[in-house]
């Protein structure tokens, strides 16, 4: 039997969260409309998802008001669907797909805000830039601004390991990339640090993140 979203563990993270300044993004991944739909009634907006075409189904059918944001791998070629209504792309990890995104914001007359995804971890599988990498693509930017993408921060995610102190010290090097950049760069504003799921936010939180996304701890493990 598919376990009920679990509102207390809700109440009692969100409390949390909004005493740190912290936004909840609520990972729904695999999980129905009504379980997301239990959660919008206690309040909450922002819902990440990781596949394009469950979030395009899943957002025609809940209300309009809610943030989606978008936190799986992106091929180029899906950003046109979700381009309409996206609230915030995590995973922007090269010119290509922010370049394609920027022609998808555009035709939609609308502006998306990206965060730059970053590889802190030790596996080889996670997606996203490295420290030069990051510093490449933001000297392109700088020279070419695009017209309808804003680039807000920066996304990570940690290794998957029991250690805390590799997860602590991946954290604060993203931490630490992030101010080295807004310092160095004025006119960047990078505001958003989106780092911690369920496993490490409260790590994550105690080393500067702004923006946790969190599935299982709310939601139930996904089967
Ligand atoms: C699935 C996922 C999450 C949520 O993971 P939980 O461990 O269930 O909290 C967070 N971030 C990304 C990028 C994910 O793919």
């Amino acid at each position: 039997m598919q376990m009920p979203v679990d509102q207390s563990k809700y109440l009692e993270i969100i409390d949390e969260l909004k005493a740190k300044n912290v936004t909840l993004v609520a990972v729904s991944k695999t999980k129905p409309v009504d379980e997301i739909l239990a959660l919008y009634e206690l309040g909450q907006r922002d819902f990440g998802e990781n596949y394009v075409q469950e979030l395009t189904a899943k957002a025609e059918q809940l209300p309009k008001d809610i943030r989606w944001h978008f936190i799986g791998h992106l091929q180029t070629n899906k950003v046109k669907y979700i381009a309409p209504f996206i609230h915030l792309v995590h995973v922007a990890d090269s010119l290509k797909l922010l370049g394609e995104i920027d022609r998808q914001a555009a035709k939609n007359n609308r502006r998306v805000d990206c965060l730059l995804q970053m590889h802190i971890a030790k596996e080889e599988t996670k997606f996203g830039m490295d420290e030069p990498e990051l510093g490449e693509a933001l000297d392109s930017l700088a020279r070419q601004p695009l017209s309808h993408t804003r680039i807000r921060g920066l996304m990570g995610m940690a290794s998957f390991t029991e250690d805390k102190g590799i997860v602590r010290r991946e954290f604060r090097y993203l931490r630490s990339v992030f101010d080295k950049q807004n310092e160095s760069r004025p006119g960047l504003e990078l505001t958003i640090l989106s780092m911690g799921m369920s496993g490490d936010y409260q790590i994550a939180v105690e080393e500067g993140s702004n923006l946790v996304r969190i599935g299982s701890l709310l939601f139930g493990a996904r089967g």
